[in-house]
């Protein structure tokens, strides 16, 4: 299946990584897709097409899965473009196995899906990383090229504020390529909606 579809699981770190989808409505200046095809023990996180739930649910039954500490979704794409499979890959490990969920994320679900989206993270997914990135709309347009344009950067403060009443452990992520007055911004707008920065 492996050579079919291409790296879905990986290891990184701790944590097993799903590797659901590769499209994104951004085109980050600084995104590893355009660096390199692999990453931890995967040889390419292109996909030749998108693994079904009951394809990613197959793979993780036959993944020792004991020592890890939880499954991360996170790939060359945006996990959030496939909510509705995500969602039902998470509830099956959240019932058959020890692993907790992890979203990492870049914050334009609601846009992506049309709605709100954070209530439908209650009781599944344990932490969600969204990326900040940048500390304004038009600089994030200019960085992320979202394909929403500039409604982009609000969504991502809307999204973020929201998901905290339904996801447990929440907190952003900027990237180091931007000045560090932009990180000292960025990370007072991550105080302002009551979360802490991550600068990776
Ligand atoms: S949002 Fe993530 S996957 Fe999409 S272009 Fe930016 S860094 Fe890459």
């Amino acid at each position: 299946m492996h050579d079919e579809i291409g790296d879905v699981l990986y290891d990184y770190g701790r944590g097993l990584y799903a590797n659901i989808t590769n499209r994104c409505p951004c085109r980050c200046e600084f995104c590893i897709r355009t660096m390199t095809d692999s990453l931890g023990s995967a040889d390419s996180l292109w996909l030749k097409r998108e693994p079904s739930v009951s394809e990613v649910i197959d793979m993780l039954a036959d993944w020792d899965l004991s020592k890890y500490d939880e499954l991360v979704f996170c790939g060359y794409g945006e996990p959030m473009e496939r909510l509705e499979d995500l969602l039902a890959i998470a509830k099956y490990v959240k019932e058959n196995t020890h692993l907790k969920i992890r979203i990492n994320t870049n914050g334009l679900s609601d846009l992506i899906n049309r709605r709100e989206t954070a209530p439908e993270l209650a009781d599944i997914v344990d932490t969600i990383s969204v990326s900040l990135n940048q500390c304004s709309a038009a600089k994030y347009e200019a960085l992320c090229h979202p394909s929403f344009g500039e409604d982009a950067f609000d969504a991502i403060l809307h999204f973020t504020k929201e998901v905290q009443k339904y996801v447990p452990k929440v907190a952003m992520s900027v990237v180091n390529v931007i000045p560090q007055e932009d990180v000292d911004a960025c990370r007072k707008i991550a105080a302002d909606l009551g979360v802490t920065l991550r600068v990776r």
